[in-house]
């Protein structure tokens, strides 16, 4: 294997970034069953800056373990997030990683929080990342 890892836990979930503002997913595109809200906290590469974990409600198909989030409102928060602390890196390229424990999360929403090495430590890297394709029938999966 020359896979290379971020977190220490096995990898897990799928994950689709949605590029379509027009497409809400309310609907999971890979068994149709209805999606969820539910928040994680996903670890995402930002060029020039490096790792920041971030809480964000996403869509989720239990059914597939599919973690769909919507570019636009990713974009939105993270340009809120850096705003104050670096307006510098927005619009930079970023690359969502895997989810981390939400429990080790929130302690850095009061406190002094996690170390980024207690982050990786119990940070989940996604099993597969699809993509979402539009073709005149409607919404294909992509994998
Ligand atoms: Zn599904």
């Amino acid at each position: 294997m020359t896979e290379k890892r971020l977190g220490k836990l096995p990898p897990r979930y799928s994950f689709i970034l949605n590029p379509y503002t027009d497409a809400r997913l309310s609907k999971c595109p890979q068994c149709n069953a209805l999606t969820k809200q539910k928040k994680f906290a996903i670890l995402i590469h930002i060029d020039k800056w490096g790792l920041a974990p971030l809480g964000k409600t996403c869509r989720w198909c239990s059914r597939c373990e599919l973690i769909m989030v919507h570019q636009d409102e990713l974009e939105n928060v993270l340009t809120q997030h850096f705003s104050s602390v670096a307006p510098e890196i927005i619009g930079n390229k970023y690359l969502v990683m895997g989810t981390v424990d939400m429990k080790v999360w929130r302690k850095g929403l009061k406190g002094p929080g996690p170390t980024m090495q207690d982050v990786l430590d119990h940070t989940a890297d996604f099993k597969k990342y699809c993509s979402l394709e539009v073709d005149p029938g409607g919404w294909r999966f992509d994998s």
